[in-house]
């Protein structure tokens, strides 16, 4: 390590465990779900981090936080502002870095340029989205989506948490008005790129053997309610050719649904079940379960859904049960913008970094704004691929190649 990278690594520890303190959940790993007082003590420790580093903070109508960095003078050329970051929220006992390192690095990278001397021609935004995982209202990304109008709030304030809080309650005490969440077109319009480092949910870069890479593209990713219904019935006296039981079902559904995913090389998950009544000593009368699907291209995952239903039918013909398959969200495939890769590529090699370009099956903020802004990713290596969980990991060395090349990024785009 060179003695110049020390204040940025310091910055970048001292930082991260800042964000790392909130939080923690006694069950393991970290909890700071949307609209929580996790989340707004996180929201709170955004501000004053930003505040250290002489940026000004502003809420837009979507409850997303932009840390501002902005020329001294009238901008010395026209054109947009550039954004970076991610998001402050968890999935519940998820890990330190989903979301936390993309606005850590985006917070550092800054302050890293300010301190060589290097000043912005144009504005920067450090941006805290708000609910991207979406773990308390099933609504993943809802800050970028209601910021960019691809999602109408009116339509969803009345979802109930697993508490019985409503979205509408939720952000009344986050101290936002529902009435007035919603998009933000100038705040886009006035963006000139996006870019969002992120911990990488996979072990591509592991394989390459290099600490940071670039996003190609966004897997196509839906998901789907599968409801079964047969006949609740007594575990004990009830005939097994008597019974219609929604469980034998939900097993033939969950095995369609892996071999649908080995054969066409996507990936397939039933993480969610509910079964009711729910008791040991009952058939099943219904059964409702949750499928997450994603594939390379569109078309794989119609094939993939088309195998599952085809088997879940025939299942159900065998078991006497009546199926339901209700589609509950679908994102087609991104691919990120090649003129703002293909920039952010030459930049990293010339700073020594050989950017390998890899696609993630996992949903982003980047994602959404691609759609109406040039949008790239950075992603960290993870030593253990895993994601979601408290396992997840980033070397604090891979980190400070990640805020470096982030921060050459940032110079690249908003300060030459
Ligand atoms: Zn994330």
């Amino acid at each position: 390590m060179s003695g110049s990278e020390q204040p940025l690594r310091d910055d970048f520890q001292r930082c991260f465990e800042g964000l790392a303190a909130i939080g923690r959940d006694p069950a393991g790993g970290w909890t700071r779900l949307a609209w929580t007082g996790e989340d707004r003590a996180a929201r709170e420790w955004f501000r004053a981090e930003a505040r250290a580093r002489g940026l000004d903070v502003d809420q837009d109508r979507a409850g997303n936080l932009w840390a501002w960095w902005r020329p001294a003078g009238p901008p010395a050329e026209a054109g947009g502002a550039v954004a970076v970051g991610s998001h402050l929220d968890t999935v519940p006992n998820g890990g330190a870095y989903d979301g936390a390192l993309g606005v850590v690095a985006g917070l550092v990278a800054v302050a890293e340029l300010a301190r060589r001397q290097v000043t912005p021609r144009r504005p920067v935004a450090v941006v805290a989205f708000a609910d991207e995982e979406g773990g308390r209202f099933g609504l993943p990304t809802f800050g970028s989506r209601v910021l960019a109008g691809a999602l109408d709030p009116a339509t969803v304030l009345d979802r109930a948490d697993q508490a019985g809080t409503t979205l509408a309650d939720a952000l009344r005490g986050a101290g936002l008005d529902p009435a007035e969440v919603g998009p933000d077109p100038d705040r886009l319009t006035g963006l000139a790129a996006f870019v969002e480092l992120h911990v990488e949910q996979g072990r591509g870069l592991v394989d390459h053997g290099a600490p940071v890479g670039l996003a190609s593209a966004i897997w196509p990713h839906g998901r789907w309610r599968l409801t079964l219904t047969g006949e609740a019935n007594h575990a004990g006296t009830t005939r097994l050719r008597d019974r219609r039981d929604p469980m034998l079902g939900l097993a033939a559904a969950i095995l369609a649904a892996r071999a649908a995913a080995e054969e066409l090389g996507a990936v397939a998950t039933v993480g969610r079940v509910v079964v009711e009544p729910g008791a040991t000593n009952s058939v099943a009368g219904r059964v409702r379960a949750w499928l997450d699907a994603r594939a390379e291209r569109d078309q794989t995952l119609d094939w993939l859904l088309a195998a599952f239903q085809g088997a879940v039918e025939e299942a159900a013909g065998r078991h006497g049960l009546t199926v339901d398959l209700a589609r509950e969200s679908r994102s087609p495939a991104v691919a990120f913008d090649l003129r703002l890769r293909d920039r952010l590529a030459a930049r990293l090699r010339a700073g020594g970094v050989e950017p390998v370009e890899l696609p993630t099956a996992a949903g982003h903020d980047a994602g959404v704004l691609a759609a109406s802004v040039p949008a790239a990713m950075l992603f960290v290596r993870n030593p253990t691929g895993t994601s979601h969980s408290p396992a997840e990991r980033a070397e604090t060395d891979d980190c400070v190649a990640g805020v470096e090349a982030l921060a050459a990024v940032v110079e690249e785009l908003a300060c030459r």
